[in-house]
């Protein structure tokens, strides 16, 4: 799916499951694999470095969202598939 210009991301529909990327700006090494996998979702700083912290996936990313987690060497990136579900 492609993403709305200007990086506005959809909410995933009422009841639907969230997920959230997060980044160790700790762990993170500058690899940037993860950035390969979706420029959206895995931005990096001027220096190459993932700023993502936490965010949440939008929907149709999820594939993609989890190869930035299998191939991110230090094992930097995680997913938090958990969540309640979006309540708005
Ligand atoms: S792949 Fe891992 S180490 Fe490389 S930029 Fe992404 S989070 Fe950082």
């Amino acid at each position: 799916m492609a993403l709305p210009a200007g990086g506005v991301h959809p909410r995933p529909p009422r009841g639907e499951p969230v997920i959230k990327v997060l980044v160790s700006a700790a762990l993170c090494q500058g690899h940037t694999l993860c950035h390969l996998q979706d420029p959206d979702l895995f931005t990096l700083d001027d220096n190459g470095y993932s700023d993502v912290g936490v965010r949440q996936v939008p929907p149709g990313s999820e594939h993609r969202a989890r190869r930035g987690a299998d191939v991110c060497p230090e094992r930097a990136v995680t997913l938090d598939e958990n969540d309640e579900g979006n309540p708005w």
